[in-house]
């Protein structure tokens, strides 16, 4: 096998496109701690993109840790397990931070945290074997999207994946997990690299990283110096790095065309967090029954990485972190740029969720709106190569032909063009509105 000389790398700089933001890595130095002490969580049997999960328990039921309380029979799902060990205290509609209501099973503790003990390690002979017991995993991608991870690695026939991209761009402000992934699960990242090459049939893999984490880049390049067909590359800092056309193009020069995918291109991108994890399902069986989170903003009193059993609520994470040092104005999951607003923070923690970031009103900026002069920096910075503009004056007019000419359909929501706009025009919003148009237009016409 040839050896590879550890080196210093240059950021790759493909993409003129994006925006540079303030990265406040507060928590970079900060291990997941973590938090073991919980008396209920909530399971939404709906976390992930496709069919929600039905419970397989009844109120009442003595549970534990990694068994299965809720499934599916569809392709597009995947089961939820008992996060805690305890006893099934109810089930019905709850609802989500974001207001939503959804079925779920809520579990009260016995303290115990014990482990289920039909757990055990898949037994795995070739891909089919391998994409099975990734969904019985219950993972459905640790970067944020939701979409069941065994459907993301089931290549469709007739296409040919030649390079696994491993997403550790982590471009949102303050959200430390991918990279503290890097730096604490080292040989889990390396070692679910190598599990999805060997499987999936994929011949190269890249490791992507955005510049502004050194370490990681050296711990990688160091731990892959004998892996010739595991190569490290170092991206430059600049948002959204990690969309995934964007991290492609970065990583391989191949663009992705509008309405196609990845592996129409030869690629596969998989969160960093995503890979380490299914290294540690495959040797253990233990599924997805907690996660690392960032807590951070200005409102929160002590910020840190946490690892918290699936379905705590938002409350008492930021307990754990010390509270409220202010009264938030803002609260998202996610980061700065696309997070989402919660609305309610009993509302429990999902699988999706990387961070809950909270902001004084002091330090959230609003911005006032006014007409558009005509700058064009929304379509200046657009990494999917948009004019913003004319999307948004067709959708006022909701003209679903123009919109789908200006490939309105190919926005990835980043919020890049709203974040430079000077005159404060919502144009996320507008992007937002003008793929409903275009649905709506699509189902009209059958
Ligand atoms: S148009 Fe869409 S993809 Fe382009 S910058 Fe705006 S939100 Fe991002
Ligand atoms: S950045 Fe704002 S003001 Fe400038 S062209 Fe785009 S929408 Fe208009």
């Amino acid at each position: 096998m040839k050896e590879k000389a550890v080196r210093v790398l240059s950021p790759v700089s493909r993409s003129k496109r994006g925006i540079s933001v303030s990265h406040h890595k507060n928590t970079a130095n900060c291990e997941p701690v973590h938090m073991t002490d919980v008396k209920t969580v909530f399971l939404p049997m709906l976390q992930h993109i496709g069919a929600p999960c039905t419970p397989t328990v009844s109120v009442g039921d003595e549970v534990s840790i990694g068994q299965i309380v809720g499934d599916s029979d569809e392709y597009l799902s995947v089961p939820v397990h008992a996060s805690i060990s305890g006893k099934v205290k109810s089930i019905g509609v709850i609802k989500t931070a974001q207001g939503k209501p959804v079925e779920a099973v809520t579990i009260e503790s016995d303290d115990k945290m014990r482990l289920y003990d039909g757990l055990c390690p898949p037994e795995i002979s070739n891909k089919k074997d391998f994409l099975k017991a990734v969904r019985n995993s219950g993972l459905s991608g640790l970067g944020g999207a939701g979409f069941p991870t065994h459907a993301k690695l089931n290549t469709p026939s007739g296409k040919k994946v030649d390079t696994l991209i491993i997403n550790g761009a982590e471009c949102e402000p303050y959200i430390t997990i991918d990279y503290r992934e890097f730096i604490d699960k080292s040989d889990d990242v390396i070692e679910g690299t190598k599990l999805l090459m060997h499987y999936l049939e994929i011949e190269n893999a890249v490791i992507a990283i955005e510049d502004n984490k050194p370490a990681a880049i050296t711990k990688m390049s160091e731990l892959t110096a004998n892996e010739p067909n595991i190569k490290v590359m170092a991206l430059k800092s600049v948002y959204p790095q990690g969309a995934e056309k964007m991290m492609i193009y970065s990583a391989t020069g191949r663009r992705v065309p509008v309405g196609k995918f990845p592996a129409d291109v030869g690629c596969m991108v998989v969160n960093v967090s995503t890979v380490s994890f299914i290294n540690r399902y495959i040797k253990t069986g233990k599924p997805l029954v907690s996660r690392s989170i960032t807590v951070d903003g200005s409102a929160v009193k002590t910020p840190q990485n946490i690892r918290v059993p699936i379905g705590i609520s938002i409350n008492e994470a930021v307990d754990f972190c010390g509270g409220f040092k202010e009264e938030p104005y803002k609260i998202i999951t996610g980061g700065p740029l696309m997070g989402i607003s919660l609305i309610d923070t009993d509302a429990p923690i999902l699988k999706t969720y990387s961070a809950i970031l909270a902001f004084t009103k002091k330090t959230h900026k609003i911005k006032t709106e006014h007409d558009c002069i005509r700058c064009k920096r929304c379509a200046a910075v657009c990494p999917m190569h948009l004019v913003p503009t004319d999307i948004e004056r067709y959708a006022i007019v909701r003209d679903a032909e123009k919109l789908i000419e200006s490939s309105a359909e190919a926005c990835i929501q980043c919020g890049s063009c709203a974040y430079v706009c000077p005159s404060g025009i919502p144009l996320v919003q507008y992007l937002m509105l003008a793929k409903d148009i275009i649905r709506e237009a699509g189902a009209k016409n059958g």
